[in-house]
């Protein structure tokens, strides 16, 4: 892990927006057992050993009718930080919403809430990842083309809080977006609020490395 980024982890841990939740009764999964296990599927990635799980005849035949996602991965639409390959996840498994620069909108949120409330998800993963175009692109002055200036602008506050910090501005920023992400969905007063009051949710921020493949909790 370069310097500038443990920084930045570092420094997060002093105000984390990260809200932990206590085990979640009656639950098919606690939010720690479903971190455990993206974090096991990751290890697999890295290591490439890879189980491939869920992903047989049987399992699709017994999904066809519902859904029990352990976990909701809010992520990249970067080609390379596909969730289900990176944590080594099959049918079922991850309800992902992607976005470039993993930014939260309403209709990200209106995506989770569903997962949380309707299919019982109880753990959201704000996914970003080293050197994120989107992120990369907020850095940079001027104003983008089309509906491009729309992604720079929900990431320019990330951006606006890391700036003058020791270390790599695109490293900082893309771990403050997700910082921004985790807190953005933790302050959510409706669903998400709900579940967490009642402690049945946890919201995590995490970092890809796109030269490794591990995943990072950013705290
Ligand atoms: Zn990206």
């Amino acid at each position: 892990m370069r310097l500038s980024v443990r920084l930045m982890l570092v420094s997060l841990l002093v105000a984390s927006p990260v809200v932990r939740a206590a085990d979640q009764p009656g639950a098919k999964m606690t939010a720690d057992a479903a971190l455990a296990r993206l974090m096991d599927g990751n290890k697999r990635f890295v290591a490439g050993q890879l189980t491939h799980p869920d992903q047989t005849r049987q399992r699709r035949e017994s999904l066809a009718k519902s859904q029990t996602p352990f976990a909701v991965i809010l992520s990249c639409s970067d080609s390379r930080v596909p969730p289900e390959i990176v944590f080594d996840a099959g049918l079922g498994n991850l309800f992902v919403v992607r976005v470039a620069g993993n930014v939260v909108d309403d209709v990200a949120l209106g995506s989770i809430e569903y997962a949380v409330e309707h299919l019982g998800a109880p753990l959201v993963m704000v996914l970003g990842h080293e050197r994120c175009g989107a992120v990369t692109a907020a850095t940079q002055p001027g104003e983008p083309e089309a509906h491009i200036k729309s992604l720079v602008q929900a990431i320019k506050p990330a951006v606006d809080a890391v700036k003058g910090q020791p270390g790599d501005l695109v490293d900082n920023a893309i771990a403050a977006n997700v910082r921004l992400g985790v807190k953005q969905l933790g302050t959510s007063r409706e669903i998400l609020g709900k579940h967490l009051d009642e402690h049945k949710l946890t919201i995590v921020g995490a970092r890809y490395d796109l030269d490794t493949g591990a995943v990072e909790i950013v705290q």
